[in-house]
Order: structure tokens, then C-alpha cells, then sequence
């Protein structure tokens, strides 16, 4: 799969394999629009969870984990999406990373793609 920056993610587990309410020209039967963008929890469907969830795009989720307290062996000290509580900050990082099209820094850390164009 693809990711971009709107690609959208279950906020509770970080799994991609979501549904959503949308509106939906019943004529044509086309798509419109989401009914709420990103999703709330009315909205969203984790089909991991198998329950509705609130969907968020890697910005938030990347918010959500600055919330998260990180001891001093840099071990994450609750859990986070599926990181159970322990695990390695650099492996969560590595799983954004991944989902980034310019990588972590420049994606989310706010990093210049190319110092030489500035
Ligand atoms: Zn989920």
C-alpha cells in the first residue's frame, strides 16, 4: 500500500484497514464525500478493532505519541497503537517512518527536504 499524508489510520490501533460513513450520490451511486474528514468515532470502523473508532492521518497519530512518556532507557512507558508499554521509542519511530512519503523528520519533524534549496 501506498501512503500518503491523508492516508488514514484506526487512532486506537493504527491499522489502515478502515471503513468510513460517506456520502454517496444515490443516483449514480458515486462518492461525494466523507461524512465527517477524518472521521470521529461515529464515523470510523477499525476492522482490526472490529469496533467504531475515531480515524486520524499520521500528523495526529504523531501528536498523540509526543503525549506519550518516554522513560530513560528510551522504552515508551504506556502503551501506543499495537507498541505495547516497553517497547523502544526508535521502533515506534521506525513504524512512522515508514508511513512517511519524505521520511519522519522531513514529514513530521519538520526537517527541509534539501538544505541546499533554502
Ligand atoms: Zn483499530
Amino acid at each position: 500500500m501506498n501512503y500518503t499524508l491523508n492516508t488514514l489510520y484506526c487512532r486506537d490501533c493504527g491499522s489502515t484497514h478502515v471503513l468510513a460513513k460517506a456520502w454517496v450520490d444515490p443516483n449514480t451511486e458515486k462518492f461525494d464525500s466523507l461524512v465527517t474528514n477524518p472521521p470521529d468515532e461515529e464515523d470510523g470502523w477499525c476492522e482490526n478493532c472490529e469496533s467504531n473508532v475515531e480515524l486520524a492521518t499520521i500528523e495526529i497519530l504523531w501528536n498523540d505519541f509526543s503525549q506519550i512518556p518516554i522513560n530513560g532507557n528510551d522504552e515508551i512507558e504506556e502503551p501506543f497503537l499495537f507498541f505495547e508499554a516497553g517497547t523502544s521509542r526508535f521502533d515506534v519511530w521506525h513504524w512512522f517512518d515508514e508511513r512517511c512519503p519524505n521520511g519522519l523528520a522531513v514529514d513530521l519533524m519538520g526537517e527541509t527536504p534539501n538544505k541546499n534549496d533554502s
